[in-house]
């Protein structure tokens, strides 16, 4: 029997307080649209894990109605329903990105205390770019505040994190750009800001200039660099996300020997398993994507497993506001390792010992390794 024990989950989010509506939810384990009258969230892939896996840790038969799941969620209230499911998930570690809806989820501490994991921070630069960018009154100033506001919110955290692909994609220059290049590029955002009503970062200067602040300090942490990869919501141009585009950054990243953390990475897990066996520093998981590809999640495992290193591939729920995903996350990696591995021990690929050892690789012993846990 393949041991799963000691699990991080390297990549996560909070889960919302108080007590969610089914509208709530369903938003949650969505991305897009809304479905056509007559069905609802519940009718995808991810909607029917949850119902299967989740509803017996809520005190209800596997594959529970929507109907039912809901009553019972709302009976038991949300802070119940979310520490058992948190708790449930049985992980070791959380290692949590603040930078998405901060006011809407619960904070670091209160994630350790519902899941009884360790929390640490991940840290996203552009969350912290837009927070300097509300005081600066200049490009100068902005890339100062920027600075010291980094160096201060990296000195407690674990990693940090970027979502340049979903802001700019990868398909730009990205050599560092020179101070003046970059404070022009600030005097111009801020100023559009000041004209036309707040707009978000998505600047390439300013995001490349932040990409190579946040580079040095990793370096000097020792610490990784998490990129958004792939999949999200329809503001990604996907065929820009693909992680092959961003190869001279990461070539970047190896020379100061920064560790890359390649998120999700759907559809390009091939892409990013190729880029993890050639470059020393890539590392990938396949968070979100087991959770969404529900029953069929066995496929996406196959191909992360199917060249990548042992020693370069994760563990990630990518949970955002639904204790439900953190526990599914635990389920969809669980099944879906232990068959490819199982499958490989019946087929006399490798051992019960081999296996045990790439399961401890992946669930926590690259993790530890990289964030110096
Ligand atoms: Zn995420």
């Amino acid at each position: 029997m393949l041991e799963f024990e000691r699990l991080i989950d390297h990549h996560c989010h909070g889960v919302m307080p108080g007590t969610l509506s089914r509208a709530q939810l369903e938003a949650i384990i969505s991305e897009g649209h809304r479905p056509v009258p007559g069905c609802t969230n519940f009718d995808k892939p991810v909607g029917m894990v949850l119902r299967r896996y989740c509803a017996p840790v809520l005190g209800l038969e596997p594959h529970a109605s929507p109907e039912d799941y809901m009553a019972r969620r709302t009976e038991l209230g949300g802070e119940e329903a979310s520490r058992r499911l948190l708790r449930a998930s049985g992980l070791t570690g959380v290692l949590i990105d603040t930078g998405h809806r901060a006011d809407d989820i619960l904070d670091v501490p209160q994630m350790a205390d519902y899941s009884g994991a360790y929390a640490r921070e991940v840290v996203r630069i552009e969350a912290v770019m837009e927070t300097a960018a509300r005081t600066a009154g200049s490009g100068e100033q902005l890339l100062s505040a920027f600075e010291a506001l980094l160096e201060e919110r990296s000195a407690d955290a674990i990693a940090l994190k970027s979502i340049v692909a979903y802001r700019t994609t990868f398909d730009i220059d990205q050599s560092a750009p020179t101070r003046a290049e970059a404070a022009a590029a600030g005097d111009a955002w801020l100023k559009s800001n000041a004209a036309s009503g707040w707009r978000r970062l998505e600047d390439a200067t300013l995001i490349r200039h932040a990409l190579y602040v946040a580079l040095d300090i990793c370096q000097q942490r020792r610490f990784p660099l998490q990129l958004h990869v792939g999949v999200g919501d329809r503001d990604v141009n996907m065929p820009k996300c693909d992680p092959t585009v961003f190869i001279p950054f990461v070539l970047q990243a190896e020379a100061k020997d920064v560790p890359l953390a390649l998120l999700h990475c759907y559809p390009f897990i091939q892409e990013s398993t190729w880029m993890a066996e050639v470059f020393s520093n890539v590392y990938y998981d396949i968070g979100f994507t087991l959770n969404f590809t529900g029953p069929e999640a066995r496929k996406i495992m196959e191909q992360a497993m199917g060249m990548g290193p042992f020693f370069k591939h994760l563990y990630s729920s990518d949970a955002f506001g639904l204790a439900e995903l953190f526990y599914l996350g635990r389920i969809q990696f669980q099944r879906t390792l232990g068959a490819v591995l199982s499958d490989w021990i019946a087929a006399g690929d490798c051992t019960l010992k081999d296996a045990d050892r790439i399961v401890a690789m992946i669930t926590h012993g690259n993790t530890e390794r990289i964030y110096r846990l």
